[in-house]
């Protein structure tokens, strides 16, 4: 099935605010909620479609790749930043939680969302080879996770730590408003839905420190720039919560040879002038090694030899890319004596034969006499 543009899927003009494109958001995704459309699968696909075409829309960076490319700058879907991974109404929930704020009433699902650490990015430094090939690196990173001294609790002492009296342990209260009724974070413990008596001296009841962590991180072979890499769980702890998710996002660093466009590799040959007029057969290198490339007779400057399968495969596609070799034919230089008698000597042949072995400049002057 076609994806449906972005902007349609919001309802919204091309040349939508970003407050408009979050009004319309909301709008839609209140509609679609599977709150509000329990076991309604065409609402969820809907609310799914929703909340990508917002992710992308969102973010000034994504937007501006959307409205050059389209679909096409996001091979593959988004897919919430995993791998192939595809949205899940949870993945929605979690990331779009400071929207719905107390919205929906009700419903364990609206304090899990609310107790949720933040998502963290890193950023990962690949040279070409780490990113076509795939590579595991350990990363370290300071980030909040559960207090060591009182295991995430807030207070040493488990009996200090209490159920809050006005909300009964939910952190919101309800309030009836006309019809409807409105839920609203409990003041007596913010939110918290716990009282701590004796607060940890470590955390100050926070449940949650700073700390230096160390990971292994597998980054799948294909992947390029901006692509991420999530690792669940390990992004910002938080109390009485679930912790935010860790990404990694990849940035690939300029090669001396190399330069890649999707699945493609491009890459400049020099080939002399006595080459690139008799034919030679080359030895270049691809990510792979070696291989030959046979320059035939009479190649000119910027003519393209396409190896294929010499390329990448992306990290969501099956196809391998190929390699595309663009001939610069080199102009000789600090030439010895007898190269610059040789080089006058075929200069003297090639003006007296009319110009058949050079037939550009003879049509240029050609013309240009006519
Ligand atoms: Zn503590
Ligand atoms: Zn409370």
């Amino acid at each position: 099935m076609a994806k449906r543009d972005y902007y349609e899927v919001l309802g919204i003009a091309k040349t939508a605010s970003d407050d408009e494109i979050k009004k319309a958001y909301r709008k839609l995704a209140m509609k679609y909620h599977p709150d509000r459309n329990p076991d309604n699968a065409e609402a969820e696909e809907k609310f799914k479609e929703c909340a990508e075409a917002y992710e992308v829309l969102s973010d000034s960076e994504k937007r501006s790749m959307y409205d050059r490319m389209g679909h096409n700058a996001f091979e593959g879907g988004m897919g919430g930043g995993g791998f192939g991974g595809g949205f899940s109404a949870e993945d929605i929930f979690s990331q779009f939680g400071d929207i719905f704020g107390g919205a929906f009433g009700g419903g364990g699902r609206g304090q899990q969302r609310a107790r949720r650490g933040s998502d963290l990015r890193y950023v990962m430094e690949l040279t070409l080879e780490e990113a076509v090939k795939g590579v595991k690196k350990t990363i370290t990173f300071t980030a909040p996770a559960p207090c060591d001294a009182c295991d995430g609790k807030g207070s040493k002492n488990p009996n200090d730590v209490e159920t809050c009296k006005t909300c009964h342990g939910a952190g919101q209260v309800r309030m009836q408003q006309g019809f409807f009724s409105v839920q609203q974070t409990c003041s007596t413990c913010r939110g918290q839905g716990k009282i701590i008596k004796n607060p940890c001296n470590k955390c100050h009841g926070s449940g949650v420190s700073d700390r230096q962590q160390t990971l292994e991180v597998t980054i799948p072979a294909g992947v390029d720039n901006g692509d991420r890499v999530r690792l669940t769980g390990k992004g910002e702890a938080i109390r009485d919560g679930q912790s935010g998710d860790l990404y990694v996002e990849v940035v690939v660093r300029e090669h001396d040879i190399f330069q890649r466009d999707g699945a493609d590799l491009y890459m400049d040959v020099p080939v002399s002038i006595a080459d690139a007029a008799l034919g030679k057969e080359l030895e270049i290198p691809t990510l792979d090694g070696r291989v030959s490339l046979k320059v035939p007779e009479g190649t000119q400057t910027g003519k393209m030899f396409r190896l294929r399968g010499k390329g990448v495969k992306p990290v969501r596609s099956s196809m391998q890319g190929d390699l595309l070799c663009r001939i610069v034919v080199e102009t000789p230089v600090n030439l010895t004596s007898r190269q610059r008698e040789l080089l006058k000597e075929l200069q003297a042949t090639m003006e007296s034969d009319d110009n058949k072995s050079s037939p550009k400049k003879k049509s240029f002057f050609d013309r240009l006499f006519d």
